[in-house]
C-alpha cells in the first residue's frame, strides 16, 4: 500500500464501535443504566480515539503527498504507538519525538520497543525543549534534527501535534458523538489533550451532555478544549464540562484505590481496563453516580477509549509511580 492510494477501509475498522449495557449495582442502585461504548475494539493496532483522531490526518497527509509522519509523546504514549502502527500498515515512515533525553541511554520500555518494532525512528529531546515545542523556532529545530538522515525530504514530512489533537482530529471525533445520539443522557470520557472530548461534545445531539476526566493535573484543559473547538468548528459546541478530581496524581500516576477500582471493574465486567486513561474515567463516572450527580432514570455511557498497552497494564507497570514528584 502506498500513501497516495490510502484505503483505510481495507484495515477493516469496527465502526460504529459496539455499544452495550452492563449490570453494575453502583449505577442500578441509583436508577441509572450504564452503557460501555467499546471504542477499544475499533482496530487492534489503532484502538479507540486514536483511530478517530488519526483517520482524517492520515487522509490529509496522503492527499498532500506526504511520505512520513512525525509526532510527539511521552515514554508510554498510546498516540506514538498508534502512529507507528499506522505507518507500518499504510506505508508511511514514522518519527516519534519522545520527551526525556535521559531515556536514550536506557533500554526501551515495552511501549517504545513496540514503536521501534513498527519501524518508528525515535528522537529523544530534553524536557525543557519538549515543553517549548509549540514555539515555532523550537519546533523547527526539533523537526530538523529529528528528520536528519530520514530517506524522506522535510517537505514530505507530516507533523502532528502531541496526542494527535488538531482540528482534523477533533472533527474525526464528532463521529463518536453521532454514534451515541439517542442512546445516552450523559457520556463520560478520559481526557489527555481533550481533542476527543472536543469532538465528542460537538457530535452529540442537543440535550445530551459530556463530562471529561482529565488525567493530568493542572486545570488548564478547559481553555485548550475551547481553543480546539474554535479551530475545528468555529466556536463552542455541545454541552460539556470537566471534573478535575480523578487524575490520581497526574499522568501515568495512580493510587492504590484507583488500582483496586480498575481490577474490580475488570472482574465485574470482563474487559481489560487501560490504566493511564480509561481507569480514571470509569472511576470518575462511578463516583459521580454514587454521589447522585445524575438524575434517576438517566442512561450513562462510558467511552472505553483504548486498550492496555504492550506491558499488559496499559501503563508504566512496575515503574509506575504513585508519589507526586516531578511529572
Ligand atoms: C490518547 C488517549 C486518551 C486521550 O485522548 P485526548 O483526545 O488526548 O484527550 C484517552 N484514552 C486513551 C485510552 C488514550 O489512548
Amino acid at each position: 500500500m502506498t500513501p497516495e492510494a490510502l484505503d483505510l477501509a481495507a484495515l477493516r475498522p469496527r465502526l460504529p464501535s459496539p455499544l452495550g449495557a452492563v449490570e453494575d449495582e453502583r449505577f442500578t442502585r441509583r436508577g441509572l443504566r450504564l452503557l460501555l461504548k467499546r471504542d477499544d475494539l475499533i482496530h487492534p493496532d489503532l484502538p479507540g480515539n486514536k483511530w478517530r483522531k488519526l483517520e482524517p490526518n492520515l487522509l490529509a497527509a496522503a492527499e498532500a503527498g506526504h511520505r512520513a509522519l512525525l509526532t510527539f509523546g511521552g515514554a508510554y504514549s498510546n498516540h506514538l504507538r498508534a502512529t507507528a502502527a499506522a505507518g507500518r500498515l499504510l506505508g508511511f515512515a514514522t518519527v516519534g519525538v519522545v520527551r526525556g533525553d535521559e531515556l536514550a541511554a536506557r533500554p526501551l520500555n515495552p511501549s517504545l520497543a513496540r514503536c521501534v518494532a513498527d519501524g518508528m525512528r525515535l528522537h529523544f529531546v530534553d524536557r525543557a525543549t519538549y515543553r517549548r515545542k509549540s514555539e515555532p523556532s523550537v519546533l523547527r529545530a526539533v523537526v530538523t534534527a529529528a528528520v536528519d538522515g530520514l530517506p524522506v525530504p522535510r517537505e514530505r514530512v507530516h507533523v502532528l501535534p502531541e496526542g494527535g489533537s488538531n482540528s482534523l482530529a477533533a472533527q474525526g471525533c464528532t463521529a463518536l458523538g453521532r454514534e451515541l445520539r439517542g442512546a445516552a443522557d450523559v457520556v463520560g470520557v478520559a481526557c489527555g489533550t481533550g481533542g476527543t472530548l472536543a469532538g465528542l461534545a460537538a457530535g452529540l445531539a442537543p440535550g445530551q451532555r459530556a463530562v471529561g476526566f482529565p488525567v493530568l493535573r493542572g486545570g488548564f484543559l478547559a481553555g485548550e478544549i475551547r481553543a480546539l473547538q474554535l479551530a475545528a468548528f468555529g466556536g463552542p459546541r455541545g454541552d460539556w464540562r470537566l471534573d478535575e478530581r480523578f487524575h490520581g496524581g497526574g499522568y501515568a500516576r495512580t493510587t492504590p484505590a484507583l488500582d483496586a477500582f480498575a481490577a474490580d471493574f475488570e472482574d465485574r465486567h470482563g474487559l481489560p481496563v487501560e490504566r493511564l486513561y480509561v481507569a480514571k474515567a470509569l472511576h470518575g463516572l462511578t463516583t459521580l453516580a454514587e454521589e447522585g450527580a445524575f438524575p434517576p432514570g438517566s442512561t450513562v455511557a462510558a467511552v472505553i477509549t483504548g486498550r492496555p498497552g504492550p506491558d499488559g497494564a496499559g501503563g508504566p507497570g512496575g515503574e509506575r509511580q504513585s508519589d507526586s514528584s516531578s511529572r
